[in-house]
C-alpha cells in the first residue's frame, strides 16, 4: 500500500475496498476540470498545513485542479491574527485596538492583492486571511471559509471583527456544527478534518526503523507518554508534565513532548521556554521541536513507540494530534473538548479527561492493562478508518460543492 508505487486512488482502494473509491470518483466527475484554491496563512507547522499538503493531490488525481496559496505578512500581522485566535477561541481578556483592528483589515487587503483568488471554488481558512473577500472586485466563483477553531463562544469583539465578512461568503465550513454562531445566515456546514494514512506522518514502518529512529533521541528502556503538540497554553504542556509527575511517582516512565515552532505562531517559543522551566530538567521528561530535526517521520515514530498518547487539550477545533495516535492503534487520551469528543468514544476507543489527576489515572490504567489497552488501540484505529481518513474528507467537500452549485 505504498503511495510512491500506485496512485493514490488505488492504495485508498486496497485499503478501503474498490466500491468506495468507485463511489468517489462517481462524485467528482461532475467538477472534472473545475479549479479548487486554498488560501491560509502557512505552509509549516500546524494542522491545516499538514491537511492541504495531502489533500490536494489527491483531489488532482480525481481530475480537479487544486492549488494552495500562502501569503506575506509582517511578523507584527501574526501577533494580531494569534491573538485573533486566541480570542475566537474564547478569551474574553483579550482586546483589539483601533490600530490593530485596522492592521488586520489593511492585511486582509494586501492578501487579496498577492492572492487574486478567481478559481471556481475558493477555499479560505481560519481567520487571517478571512477579510479577504471584502477585497474582491468581481467576485467569481463559490467562496467558501473553512474555520478550524473552536468558535463555540467566541470574545464579542473578535466576532464582531470578522462577521460582516463571513456573510460575504456563499458558505461557512465548521468542524462541528456546534462552533457556528446562529446569526449566520449563509450555508453552514459541517466538515471534520482527516488524516493521509499514507503520509509520511502516518504510514505504517517497520517496528525496527521507529526504534531506530527513536533512539537517535530517547533510549527505549521505559514506557513512553507522549503528547505532540505546538507550544501553546490550549494544549496544555504543563498539565501534561504534572499528570506525569503523578505517574512517575509509582511507575517508571518517560515524557516526550513533541512541539513545533509554526511560522504563524508568536507564542512557540515563548511557550518553549516556559515548558523547559517547568520540566526542571528532569531527564525523563524531553522535550523536542523541529529544531532538533523532528520531522514528520520521527513524530510517526514516537507516536508507535509510545505506549500512550496524550492531547490534553483545553480547547481543540479538532486535534489530528489525537486521530494520528487513534490510527496508529495507541490508546490516546485527549481532554475532553470540541474536536477531540468527536473522536474518542470515552473508555471504548480512547479515553477523556477532565483534571490532571484523571489524566494520571488513565495513563496508569493504559499501563497496568495491556491487553485492554490492545483493545482500545484498535477500536480507535476503526473509528478513524471508517470517519476520519482525507479520503472521507474530500468526498464532504465534493457534498458541498455540490450544494453550492445546484
Ligand atoms: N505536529 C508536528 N510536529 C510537532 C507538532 C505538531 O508534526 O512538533 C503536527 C501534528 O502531528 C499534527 C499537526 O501538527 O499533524 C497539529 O494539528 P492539530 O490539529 O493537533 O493542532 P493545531 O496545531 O492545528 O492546533
Amino acid at each position: 500500500m505504498k503511495k510512491n508505487s500506485e496512485s493514490i486512488l488505488e492504495a485508498y482502494a486496497l485499503l478501503l475496498g474498490a466500491k468506495t473509491i468507485n463511489e468517489l470518483k462517481e462524485k467528482a466527475h461532475k467538477f472534472k476540470g473545475k479549479t479548487v484554491l486554498h488560501v491560509n496563512a502557512t505552509k509549516y507547522g500546524g494542522g491545516v498545513a499538514e491537511i492541504l499538503q495531502n489533500m490536494i493531490p489527491l483531489m488532482n488525481e480525481l481530475g480537479i485542479e487544486g492549488s494552495w496559496e500562502v501569503f506575506t505578512a509582517p511578523e507584527s500581522f501574526f501577533d494580531i491574527s494569534k491573538k485573533m485566535h486566541n480570542a475566537l477561541q474564547g478569551n474574553m481578556e483579550i482586546f483589539f485596538s483601533d490600530k490593530e483592528v485596522n492592521d488586520y483589515i489593511e492585511q486582509a487587503k494586501s492578501t487579496y492583492d498577492q492572492i487574486r483568488p478567481d478559481s471556481d471554488f475558493n477555499i479560505i481558512h481560519d481567520p487571517q486571511p478571512c477579510p479577504l473577500i471584502n477585497f474582491a472586485e468581481d467576485k467569481k466563483g463559490k467562496w467558501i471559509w473553512r474555520c478550524h477553531i473552536d468558535t463555540a463562544n467566541p470574545n464579542p469583539q473578535a466576532w464582531g471583527m470578522i462577521s460582516d465578512y463571513l456573510s460575504l461568503y456563499d458558505a461557512l465550513v465548521f468542524t462541528k456544527m456546534e462552533y457556528a454562531r446562529k446569526k449566520s445566515h449563509n450555508l453552514i456546514y459541517q466538515i471534520p478534518p482527516s488524516i493521509d494514512p499514507f503520509s509520511v506522518k502516518n504510514k505504517d514502518i517497520p517496528e525496527v526503523q521507529a526504534q531506530k529512529i527513536v533512539e537517535k533521541f530517547v533510549p527505549l528502556d521505559l514506557p513512553l507518554v507522549t503528547q505532540v503538540s505546538r507550544f501553546d497554553p490550549w494544549k496544555d504542556p504543563l498539565g501534561v508534565i504534572d499528570a506525569y509527575r503523578i505517574v512517575k511517582e509509582k511507575h517508571p516512565i518517560r515524557l516526550v513532548l513533541i512541539g513545533s515552532l509554526a511560522h504563524d505562531d508568536p507564542e512557540g517559543v515563548e511557550w518553549l521556554e516556559k515548558v523547559k522551566d517547568y520540566a526542571k530538567n528532569d531527564p525523563d521528561i524531553i522535550i523536542l521541536s523541529n529544531l532538533d530535526g523532528v520531522g514528520d517521520i520521527e513524530v510517526n515514530a514516537f507516536q508507535r513507540l509510545s505506549q500512550v498518547i496524550l492531547q490534553k487539550s483545553i480547547k481543540e477545533g479538532f486535534g489530528l494530534t489525537v486521530t494520528e495516535g487513534m490510527w496508529k492503534k495507541i490508546p490516546v487520551i485527549g481532554g475532553n473538548v470540541g474536536g477531540i469528543k468527536l473522536q474518542i468514544d470515552d473508555g471504548e476507543n480512547g479515553f477523556l479527561v477532565d483534571t490532571i489527576e484523571e489524566t494520571a489515572e488513565k495513563i496508569t490504567y493504559i499501563l497496568k492493562n495491556p491487553d485492554k489497552a490492545r483493545e482500545i488501540g484498535e477500536a480507535g484505529h476503526l473509528k478513524i478508518k471508517n470517519e476520519f481518513l482525507l479520503i472521507k474528507h474530500v468526498e464532504r467537500y465534493l457534498d458541498l460543492f455540490d450544494m453550492l452549485t445546484k
